[in-house]
């Protein structure tokens, strides 16, 4: 399972794939327009759904696989998560 940030700014889209979301990514740039891709305050609304998942990952691991993805977008007031499972083909 990855997690993914992503850039929130007008017309980017920018999806930067990162394993795991950690406090070394408070205050990255987006490569692509410069924007703030984790605020501290995203981070520490992350946090604690962070650990849900981990529990839930521990949980399922039987039933899942690493094909799973995690999209977080938690910028400003919105806070939105979207796991995908991606059916082996
Ligand atoms: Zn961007």
């Amino acid at each position: 399972m990855s997690e993914v940030l992503n850039c929130d700014a007008d017309g980017c889209g920018h999806v930067e794939h990162v394993g795991t979301i950690t406090s070394e990514h408070v205050g990255a740039a987006c490569p692509k327009c410069g924007a703030n891709l984790l605020t501290q305050q995203d981070w520490d609304a992350w946090r604690p759904i962070q650990a849900l998942l981990n529990m839930a990952r521990s949980q399922a691991q039987s039933s899942t696989d690493d094909r799973a993805e995690v999209r977080v977008s938690l910028h400003g007031d919105k806070t939105s998560i979207e796991i995908t499972n991606r059916k082996p083909n």
